[in-house]
């Protein structure tokens, strides 16, 4: 909770930069504009000619990672089995998952010694091949048994990967303690002075900055923990050295995420309350010892946040320190708004009356970047999409970096001679003072060249921690050195010339390298499906918006239905249903693709209604509202793909065709938890197959509903297609799905519910009529050791807690492998710990309440039994007052099979399992739900194998378990979860149909014209 003595209080936020998605050719050309005549590139090039041929001459060794990528590039399954196992096998703690996992990645890949391509090391390189070949011999099937000889074989083989792999880590660690690291930089720094032969200047040379090493932060205790690690290095860095300036001492670079658990835009206040206290003990620790302290950049969302945290630690250091210049923070050139965070930093700076040190660096998190614009149908990319941008706006940012030479003391991180040439250039051309920077294990080849220049100072980025902090940091470098674009990767390729390695990036600006988020999905049968629009939460001028939206919001009041009006708008209904079915298929998605899109354009106003009557979290909203949108859209093209009358083959004077007909009047009932979503999915899925459809929303819910309905009538839906029923299911839901004009039913809801409807269909006389229910799960996920805990916890919170638990596919049961248990649950129990719960409708809360009192009655009567009956492993605490708040829990069980139904709340069960990972699926099969099943485990065959003996509709493997995305994991369950076809699946709208042949006798008349007319005789 946040610190009532701290001294950092949020400010109300505001916009410093400009909005991150603007078109990508303007910002570059921006970034251009300012670059003109700024340099020689031609001199660039013989600057930096001699160190690539002077490094090519002599390639680097064998175990060096350029050359192992060199060898085995990521592209190749070779290379990724080597990443993979880098990333995992250090961590596991027990002999069987580690021989399962190294045959599975080892036995996937080729590592043939006929395979090995031409390089510096083709006979190193083969003769390690045919080594892990012959070993692979020894390893038995994934989880294949085997016998003693081969399992003794396996251990020998598993100890030498290892080895390997804390060989392959060792490059990137400078040490595994501080002092460790500090000796070893010691020997550095002599190394240089001597190859410097005495022309060292004081102001030149090696300096180091250490990074402690490890993952994100979870919980309290992990912050507590890198906040000790920190300090202790700083301490030891200060009686290391006496230096006469930060800019000449060595330092430290520490990540705000480490030191805080929930260092995120949403949680502002958190963040000046509880985190920079802590960062500021540090600081008062480097400004004392009078050495640098870096902040990290990381992830895009934090941007803004950063520059907050930055503008109010400097407003301390000006009254506490204003001498000292040590203060410092790295920006990302990959960022459209670099150019921007550099103004703003100085900006700040030049207001304190500070002077920073800033490194720039071109950005580590590309792909995730990339990848989270898209699952959040983002307006564009925050980053540039053209390597050559990045480089640009690298050169453009050095630029303005030391233009700003009064306030900043730039610091240039890269390793790419081309990008190191200009900047020298580029700096003596205005006189600047700078240091270069690179990180450990990289680059080395290219910095012993230039350093022989005695004017440069070089700084190391020194990673310091164990083998098992390091698989993160080392995986995240596999990935930069193995990209085929990343210039390290191809200087140890002597088939990229040196002309095209240090080729000028500043050509124009060219368009995007990819699609927007919008235009994710390919063509399908000539048609372009939108993904609809999401809303970037940390850009205040995306959320605005929404948060007016919420603040206007009143929920109006919805009439209630009566039986006589259901027996009337039944009949009008039916009536309605012919000409609604008479018209052509491509017409009917047209008028539901156009009600997708008005959706779209009304997201932050639905957005205020579901906040307001659904008690959903903003988060939730959003993706709510983006999935309505997708199911519009997805549903018209799949109509127009496959409902279209259709030709069939037949002899000769006949003609055949298959017909796609609505069948009625379909009643479509659906939950108060996705009262927009479901809704609208089920809706317009019956509508554009060609039905009427009677609508009945949950009764707490139907104000979104009814909204949602009058959205269909404007976007042109007939009124006489389309009626909203809002009422009890016992009287509405019971008397709609009796009525004999009843054609269909499809609902979700729960299991016991759907029995109800399944029973009142069979007991009816008239037609059986199609009945589709999407119902409940005890959904679980299966954790095995060699799954990476604070992956598999972010997936629990998320999946077990998230929406209050009210989804069917939450996660309900963990089930974890012994021999890591104790520290998953200290880490969910830590994550729990941390969780808001309160108004859903502040950004910062993270649960929101349970629906109503009937829920909230319900799920605290079961976790009061559950405190009884089982282990409490952790609760969040609660401290506002909003009604109808349960605190998230979690509860340890003796067995999988002791749950015996679905708590519909945020409330988790913990098993443990040993032994046989398939008798663990099987028991969870036993349970007899189907719905969704979370696999975490790196041994791919073992996830590949669970996935096959699930009897479940959803799997989701390394990843959390809910948010199915439309048209890309159609969702829906078998057993007790419904009975199917799935939603937002190519299959869903066949079930909503009638089938006609129609077979017409061309010969009748007279005989067979066309075949005598010499037409071809039959298909
Ligand atoms: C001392 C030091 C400290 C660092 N600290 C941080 C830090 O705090 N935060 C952080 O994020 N990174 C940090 N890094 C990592 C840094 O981002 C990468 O090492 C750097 O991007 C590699 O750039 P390069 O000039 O060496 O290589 P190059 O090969 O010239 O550039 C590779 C980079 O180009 C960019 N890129 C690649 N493909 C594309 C594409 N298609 N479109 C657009 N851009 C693309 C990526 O940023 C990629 O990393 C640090 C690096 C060093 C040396």
């Amino acid at each position: 909770m946040p610190s009532s003595s701290s001294p950092f209080v949020a400010a109300p936020q505001q916009a410093r930069l400009p909005y991150p998605y603007r078109p990508e050719v303007d910002v570059v050309e921006a970034a251009l504009a300012t670059l003109q005549g700024q340099m020689d590139w031609v001199q660039v090039i013989r600057s930096g000619r001699p160190w690539v041929e002077a490094v090519r001459d002599k390639p680097a060794p064998f175990w060096a990672m350029e050359s192992l990528l060199r060898e085995y590039p990521i592209s190749s399954s070779e290379g990724l089995a080597l990443m993979r196992l880098a990333e995992a096998l250090l961590r596991v703690p027990d002999v069987e998952t580690a021989i399962a996992l190294t045959a599975d990645q080892l036995g996937r890949a080729e590592f043939d010694a006929d395979s090995v391509v031409d390089g510096p090391h083709k006979m190193l390189a083969g003769i390690s091949a045919s080594a892990i070949s012959l070993s692979k011999k020894f390893l038995p099937g994934a989880d294949g048994e085997g016998g003693l000889l081969s399992r003794l074989g396996a251990k020998t083989v598993v100890a030498a990967t290892v080895r390997a792999i804390q060989l392959l880590g060792r490059q990137f660690v400078l040490g595994r303690t501080i002092h460790e690291a500090m000796e070893e930089a010691l020997d550095q720094r002599k190394t240089m002075e001597n190859a410097r032969r005495g022309n060292a200047d004081a102001a030149t040379g090696l300096r180091f900055s250490y990074d402690m090493l490890g993952e994100g932060a979870r919980t309290e205790h992990d912050a507590e923990r890198y906040l000790a690690s920190y300090a202790n290095a700083i301490n030891a860095i200060a009686r290391g050295q006496v230096a006469a300036s930060p800019e000449t001492a060595d330092g430290i670079s520490i990540k705000l995420s480490a030191l805080f658990s929930r260092y995120e835009d949403g949680q502002r206040e958190r963040v000046f309350g509880e985190l920079l206290p802590r960062v500021w003990s540090l600081i008062v620790q480097a400004a004392t010892a009078n050495l640098n302290l870096t902040i990290d950049a990381e992830e895009t969302d934090r941007l803004e946040l950063s520059l907050d945290v930055l503008d109010a630690l400097a407003a301390r250091i000006a009254t506490t320190f204003p001498k000292w210049t040590g203060f410092g923070l790295a920006v990302q050139a990959y960022q459209t708004r670099a150019l921007a965070v550099v103004d703003a930093v100085a900006e700040i700076a030049r207001r304190h009356k500070l002077r920073f040190m800033v490194r720039l660096v071109k950005g580590a998190y590309w792909d995730g970047e990339i990848k989270r614009a898209q699952e959040g149908g983002l307006v564009g990319y925050p980053v540039f999409t053209h390597k050559e941008h990045t480089d640009i706006s690298y050169l453009a940012c050095a630029r303005s970096l030391i233009a700003h030479a009064d306030v900043i003391y730039p610091q240039f991180a890269t390793h790419n001679a081309g990008t190191i040439a200009a900047i020298l250039q580029m700096a003596r051309s205005k006189n600047a003072a700078f240091e270069m920077q690179r990180l450990h294990g990289m680059g080395e080849g290219i910095y012993r060249e230039v350093m022989r220049d005695p004017t440069v100072a070089c700084r190391v980025y020194a990673p310091v921690g164990e083998h098992r902090d390091l698989l993160a940091y080392l995986v995240r470098r596999l990935l930069e050195n193995g990209a085929n674009s990343s210039f390290v990767h191809q200087l140890a390729d002597n088939t990229v010339d040196v002309e095209r390695l240090l080729a000028s990036p500043m050509t124009t600006a060219r368009p995007p390298a990819f699609p927007m988020p919008a235009y994710l999905y390919p063509m399908d049968h000539g048609l372009q499906r939108r993904n609809s629009t999401g809303i970037d939460l940390a850009v205040i001028a995306e959320r605005a918006p929404l948060d007016a939206a919420v603040a206007a919001t009143v929920v109006p009041v919805i009439r209630e239905a009566t039986t006589e009006d259901v027996i009337a708008t039944m009949v009008r209904l039916d009536g309605g249903f012919t000409a609604w079915n008479e018209r052509p298929v491509n017409e009917r998605a047209a008028i539901i693709r156009r009600a997708g899109d008005l959706l779209d354009a009304r997201l932050a106003e639905f957005c205020g209604l579901l906040v307001k009557e659904g008690h959903k979290t903003l988060g939730d909203c959003v993706a709510e509202v983006r999935e309505a949108v997708d199911f519009c859209r997805y549903y018209a093209d799949q109509a127009q793909i496959r409902l279209q009358d259709q030709v069939l083959p037949g002899p000769t004077g006949e003609s055949n065709e298959l017909r796609m007909n609505g069948r009625g009047v379909f009643v479509c009932i659906s939950p108060w938890n996705f009262p927009l979503a479901i809704f609208a999915g089920q809706v317009v899925a019956a509508l554009v197959a060609g039905n009427a459809v009677a609508a009945k929303p949950a009764e707490q819910t139907p104000a979104v509903a009814a909204r949602m309905v009058e959205l269909l009538y404007t976007a042109g839906v007939p009124k006489d297609a389309l009626a909203l029923l809002h009422g009890p299911g016992e009287t509405i839901g019971a008397s709609l799905t009796a009525n004999r004009h009843c054609s269909g039913v499809c609902f979700t809801g729960s299991t016991q519910v759907a029995k109800i409807i399944q029973r009142a269909l069979a007991h009816k006389d008239g037609p059986i009529v199609p009945f589709i229910a999407e119902t409940g799960g005890l959904n679980a996920m299966i954790v095995d050791s060699s799954a990476l805990p604070e992956q598999v916890v972010d997936a629990v919170v998320q999946s077990a807690f998230r929406s209050a638990g009210q989804r069917c596919s939450a996660l309900r049961l963990l089930v974890v492998h012994g021999s890591i248990a104790d520290g998953v649950i200290e880490m969910i129990r830590g994550a729990l710990s941390v969780l808001n719960v309160g108004d859903p409708a502040l950004l910062a809360t993270d649960v929101g309440p349970v629906i109503d009192d009937e829920a909230y009655t319900g799920v605290s009567r079961n976790v009061a039994r559950l405190k009884k009956d089982a282990k409490l492993l952790g609760e969040t605490a609660v401290s506002s007052r909003f009604p109808r708040l349960v605190a998230p829990a979690a509860f340890e069980l003796a067995s999988i099979s002791q749950l015996k139904e679905e708590i519909f709340g945020p409330v988790l069960h913990v098993v443990r399992w040993n032994g046989d990972v398939d008798s663990v699926m099987h028991e969870i099969n036993d349970l007899g739900y189907g719905l969704t099943l979370g696999i975490q485990t790196r041994i791919d065959s073992r996830a590949q194998r669970l996935a096959r003996l699930a009897r479940v509709g959803n799997v989701y493997i390394n990843r959390n378990m809910i948010g199915a995305v439309v048209g890309v994991q159609p969702f829906g369950g078998e057993g007790l979860s419904g009975t199917g076809p799935k939603a937002g699946g190519p299959h869903y709208l066949f079930r909503f149909c009638a089938e006609q042949t129609l077979t017409v006798n061309t010969a009748a008349a007279g005989g067979n014209a066309a075949l005598l007319a010499g037409e071809s005789g039959g298909h």
